[in-house]
């Protein structure tokens, strides 16, 4: 029922229909219904980056969080390091092309069926590196290293197994493993510059 309602108020925004196309499918992806709420506004581009915040009012400071480059929805979550490092990880694990813009994410929640822990994993990734940079931004807490994200996005994941069937919840863990393989590599290269 909540869950209902929710998608028909959403769907009943369109924005004159601007990136509409998969508008129907994000609601049919693997993720809490808040999530859902955060794919729709990414996939508006309503999301409040520093450069949406800056059409307004004025903003100070317009700088990304993990870098030195202007925060930009296409910016935090593709063209970052962070962003990149995420998805390089996941193009590892599903042996596909590095998913490079938000395009590259809806137009696979069509094939929902076969593409199902991808299309969970990508509404992951988005949501973790959303969150960790909310967590800087608000929080205060500091960014210490590519670690910092692959560490919200298994966490995260780990809350999500309670939508999942165990066939489900094993690709999960081996996709955890392999965020685990990567954070130990980085704690290595960490302790050889010291
Ligand atoms: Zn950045």
């Amino acid at each position: 029922m909540g869950g209902y309602s929710v998608k028909s108020f959403y769907k009943c925004i369109n924005f004159g229909g601007v990136g509409s196309l998969y508008g129907d499918d994000l609601w049919k992806v693997l993720c809490p219904q808040n999530i859902h709420v955060f794919l729709w506004l990414c996939l508006y581009n309503k999301i409040l980056t520093r450069d949406n915040v800056a059409k307004r009012r004025n903003v100070d400071d317009l700088t990304c969080l993990f870098c030195n480059e202007k925060e930009s929805i296409q910016h935090l979550f593709f063209y970052c390091i962070n962003a990149e490092h995420i998805w390089s990880i996941v193009s590892e694990f599903f042996m596909i092309r590095k998913i490079q813009c938000f395009d590259d994410i809806s137009s696979m929640w069509t094939s929902k069926k076969k593409r199902i822990m991808l299309n969970m994993i990508t509404a992951a990734s988005l949501w973790s590196i959303w969150t960790l940079r909310n967590d800087f931004c608000f929080q205060g807490r500091s960014w210490r290293g590519l670690g910092c994200g692959l560490a919200k996005l298994k966490r995260n994941l780990q809350k999500w197994t309670v939508l999942c069937d165990a066939a489900q919840v094993e690709v999960l863990r081996r996709f955890a493993l392999l965020l685990d393989k990567h954070r130990g590599e980085l704690l290595r290269i960490g302790w050889r510059d010291e």
